[in-house]
C-alpha cells in the first residue's frame, strides 16, 4: 500500500526551515510496511495546495498532509480540502469546547479566528492534539485515506502515534518491510561498493542502497515479505555475506553511531578514554559525549589549539613545539601520552593537523593529520592526507580516531 506525503507552508521552501515531518513520518510507515512514494513540499498556498491534493488523489491510497492548521490566514489546508473533496465545513461543538477550555487554562483570552479549528469537513474524523489547539484529521475519500496533522513536531507525533499507528495497521495488508542499516568505517565508498556489488546484485529484495557521508558508508537492506519473520531471514541471508566480505570494517549493524560503538566497548572492556584534540576542535569530545552515561568511560580532555596550549594543557614539553612543528609525530604522540598521564586514562587519543584553508606549506600540506593512540603498552602514531574542505578534513580526521580507538578496543 502506497503512500505520499504533503508537507505544507512557506516556511519549509526557505532554507530557514527544513521539513523533519516527513522524516519522522516515513520511519514510523515503513515500520508498518507502508512504503512512502512521494513526498511534495507546498507553500501556503490555496491553488497549488489543491493542484497537489488532486494529484495525491489520483495515486495514493494513503496520503498525509502536515501543516497549514493553525487559526492564521495563511493555514489554508482545512479549507482546501474541503473545497477540493466538495465537503463543507461544519463546526464541532466539543473542539470548540477544548478550544476555549485550552485558553482558559493559560488565562489568555482567545481571538475569534482560533474557532476556524473547530471546523471539520462533513464526514472527517476529528484528532485530538495533546499539546496545542489544532486538531488533526482523518477523512477517507473515494478509498483513500487522508490524514491531516498539526504542523509543530511536538504536536504531530504524539498524535501520530495515538491515533495513526493502530488504525493505519488495521488498514494495510499484513506485509511487513524490515531495514537494516550496517555501518562501515575506514573503507572509501567505491571499495565497498566494489567488494559487495556481487553480493547484492543477484537480490530484488532486499533491496540494497549503499550511501557515503565523510568516513562512514552505509548500507540498507530493505526487504518486504507478508510477515516480518519472513522479512527478517531474506535481510539476514544478505547480511550474513555482507558481514563475511567487510568483517571489522562494518562496525554497526542495527544503525548506531560510531561513538555509540565505541561508548558501549569501552564500557565492557573497562577501559576509560581521554582526547588532546587540536585540529578536531573538540569534535571528538562532543561526540562521545552524547550518548548518555558517557560519563563511565569517558574522562574528558582538552582542545590545545596554540602552541602554548598544547604544552601548558596537555602536558608536553614546551621544547617540543619549536624543534618539530605542533603539526608533527612527536608533537602528536606527545599529546596522546600527556593527556592519558595527566587524566590517568586507559587510552589517549591525540589529533593534530591542518585542517586549512590555510597554513599549509610544502612539507606540511593541507589535510594532513597525525592521530595517535597511547595505552598500557605504549604508543602509536599514524599520518593520514584527507583531502576537502575544512568541515569535511574534521570529519574525518574525528571519525578516523573513533574507529581507531573501536579497533584498538576490538584486538
Ligand atoms: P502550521 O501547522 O503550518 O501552523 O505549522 C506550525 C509550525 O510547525 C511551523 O511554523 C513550523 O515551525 C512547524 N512545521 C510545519 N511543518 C513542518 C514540517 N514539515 N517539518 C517540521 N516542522 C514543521
Ligand atoms: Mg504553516
Amino acid at each position: 500500500m502506497d503512500a505520499e506525503i504533503i508537507a505544507v507552508g512557506s516556511e519549509l521552501l526557505t532554507p530557514l526551515r527544513l521539513d523533519t515531518n516527513s522524516l519522522f513520518l516515513t520511519e514510523k510507515l515503513n515500520s508498518l510496511g507502508i512504503e512512502v512514494r512521494l513526498k511534495t513540499i507546498v507553500g501556503d498556498d490555496r491553488r497549488r495546495l489543491a493542484e497537489v491534493l488532486r494529484a495525491a488523489l489520483g495515486r495514493s491510497a494513503i496520503i498525509i498532509v502536515t501543516g497549514g492548521l493553525g487559526p492564521t490566514e495563511d493555514d489554508v489546508t482545512r479549507e482546501v480540502f474541503s473545497e477540493v473533496l466538495g465537503r463543507g465545513l461544519r463546526e464541532v461543538e466539543e473542539i470548540r469546547r477544548q478550544i476555549e477550555q485550552r485558553f482558559r487554562q493559560i488565562g489568555r483570552k482567545m481571538a475569534a479566528i482560533n474557532l476556524k479549528q473547530a471546523q471539520v469537513p462533513v464526514g472527517a474524523e476529528w484528532l485530538e492534539n495533546s499539546r496545542g489547539t489544532a486538531p488533526g484529521l482523518w477523512i477517507e475519500h473515494n478509498g483513500a485515506q487522508i490524514i491531516l496533522l498539526p504542523g509543530p513536531p511536538r504536536e504531530l507525533k504524539p498524535m501520530f502515534e495515538a491515533r495513526c499507528v493502530d488504525r493505519l495497521t488495521r488498514i494495510v495488508p499484513q506485509g511487513r518491510l524490515v531495514t537494516r542499516v550496517y555501518k562501515v568505517a575506514g573503507l572509501p565508498e567505491s571499495e565497498v561498493d566494489e567488494r559487495i556489488a556481487p553480493l547484492y546484485k543477484p537480490y530484488t529484495n532486499p533491496v540494497t542502497t549503499i550511501l557515503a557521508s565523510p568516513g562512514e558508508i552505509e548500507i540498507h537492506l530493505r526487504a518486504t515479505a507478508p510477515n516480518e519473520e519472513e522479512a527478517e531471514k531474506l535481510v539476514a541471508e544478505l547480511g550474513r555475506k555482507i558481514e563475511q566480505e567487510l568483517g571489522r570494517s562494518i562496525f554497526t549493524s542495527c544503525g548506531e553511531t560510531l561513538e555509540a560503538v565505541v561508548g558501549r566497548l569501552l564500557r565492557e572492556k573497562g577501559k576509560t578514554l581521554a582526547v588532546a584534540e587540536g585540529s578536531t576542535g573538540g569534535r571528538i569530545a562532543e561526540r562521545l559525549t552524547r550518548q548518555p552515561g558517557s560519563s563511565e568511560y569517558f574522562l574528558g580532555g582538552v582542545v590545545c589549539y596554540s602552541h602554548e596550549s598544547k604544552a601548558q594543557l596537555a602536558g608536553i614539553s614546551p621544547d617540543l613545539i619549536p624543534s618539530e612543528g605542533s603539526v608533527s609525530q612527536p608533537v602528536c604522540r606527545a599529546l596522546a601520552e600527556g593527556i592519558r598521564r595527566k587524566t590517568q586514562a586507559s587510552l589517549g587519543l591525540a589529533v593534530t593537523g591542518l585542517s586549512g584553508p590555510s597554513g599549509a606549506t610544502t612539507e606540511k600540506p593541507l589535510g594532513l593529520i597525525y592521530i595517535s593512540l597511547a595505552g598500557e603498552e605504549g604508543s602509536e602514531v599514524r599520518e593520514f592526507r584527507f583531502t576537502g574542505e575544512r568541515e569535511r578534513i574534521q570529519e574525518l580526521a574525528s571519525q578516523t580516531s573513533l574507529n581507531w580507538v573501536r579497533k584498538k578496543l576490538l584486538q
